[in-house]
């Protein structure tokens, strides 16, 4: 059984509550303010140490408050934090988030996030049999180097491209398996997949990205479920019915379970259906981190 890598981000989300936004130079008496951890990495490394497998996060945090709270959180769920640096050059990666008339504003801060580097997972120690994932909130160039360092150690890729941003087929090439959703799918092949509703379509598209024979083009659906490019398999999820309340890191629970699974040995059609169960408990449950399921709690929904 292998372990999951990831190499992402950590970050504070601020959350204030108000009854409306502030106009431009305005300031408006706030209700509440929360703090979540969050950040791509971390939410992702959270999912897949819920499950029970061996997980570390690599990643930079700053030397504040905010960095030492989020360690402090990470290695409570169980998570390796050895690869974990601190650094004084930075602050934690910050979000500031106005939820106001059901809307939300965002300002994402990067700070140490954008500060690792491909010195910090070089030295990850990933053999065969491992999963290495990542996504787009840490530099590019540091993401290509995990993922050489992968697959020199014939471990696993898992790249999550979001937020969507488009990037060069050298680092395609290292992916094993790609999981996006259809916005991100949609910037890729430059198309607008909004109506492309029928599976058809949505493979089309990924057969137009996929690099070699063997890369697995994974597209979340939301609600809808999963369609899987495996080769040149198609295999096909049904998203399962559920009142959903939040589907704030949905795609990130689905990405940490699907790691997990594959660190496990799982067969892919296995570990979809696996992570597109957890990822439907996910969404019943108010924020990202906290609403990740254990193992215990998908096998009681697969049963
Ligand atoms: P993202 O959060 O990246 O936009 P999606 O919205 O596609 O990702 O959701 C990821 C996965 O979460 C889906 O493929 C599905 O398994 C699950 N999911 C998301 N929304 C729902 C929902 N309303 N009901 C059931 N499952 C959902």
């Amino acid at each position: 059984m292998g372990g999951v890598f990831v190499g992402g981000s950590i970050n504070m989300d601020v959350v204030a509550r108000a009854d409306r936004h502030p106009k431009i130079g305005e300031t408006v008496a706030g209700k509440q303010v929360l703090y979540f951890p969050g950040g791509k990495g971390a939410n992702q490394a959270v999912a897949a140490a819920r499950l029970g497998v061996g997980t570390t996060l690599v990643g930079r945090v700053g030397k504040d408050a905010f960095g030492a709270e989020l360690a402090a959180f990470l290695a409570n769920q169980g998570i390796d934090l050895g690869y974990l640096q601190q650094t004084s050059e930075a602050h934690t990666g910050t979000a500031i988030i106005t939820v106001a008339e059901a809307d939300n504003t965002i300002v994402v801060i990067p700070g140490a996030n954008a500060l690792l580097g491909p010195e910090d997972v070089g030295v990850v120690p990933l053999v065969k049999g491992d999963v290495a994932v990542s996504q787009f909130e840490i530099p590019l160039p540091t993401i290509s180097a995990f993922f050489r360092r992968a697959c020199i150690a014939k471990a696993t890729t898992l790249l999550n491209p979001a937020p969507a941003q488009t990037f060069d087929r050298g680092l395609l090439e290292l992916v094993d398996i790609l999981v996006l959703n259809e916005t991100e799918l949609g910037l890729l092949t430059a198309t607008a997949l909004c109506d492309a509703t029928e599976v058809a379509g949505i493979v089309e598209a990924a057969r137009r990205i996929q690099v070699g024979a063997e890369q697995i083009i994974c597209v979340t659906l939301g609600r809808r479920g999963i369609v899987a490019l495996a080769g040149r398999e198609v295999l096909i999820v049904q998203g399962r019915i559920v009142k959903a309340i939040d589907t704030t890191g949905a795609g990130d629970c689905f990405v940490g379970s699907l790691a997990a699974q594959l660190a496990d040995a799982v067969s892919l059609r296995d570990a979809l259906v696996f992570a597109n169960a957890a990822a439907s408990i996910s969404v019943q449950r108010m924020g990202a981190g906290p609403s990740m399921p254990t193992a215990e709690e998908v096998a009681a929904v697969l049963a």
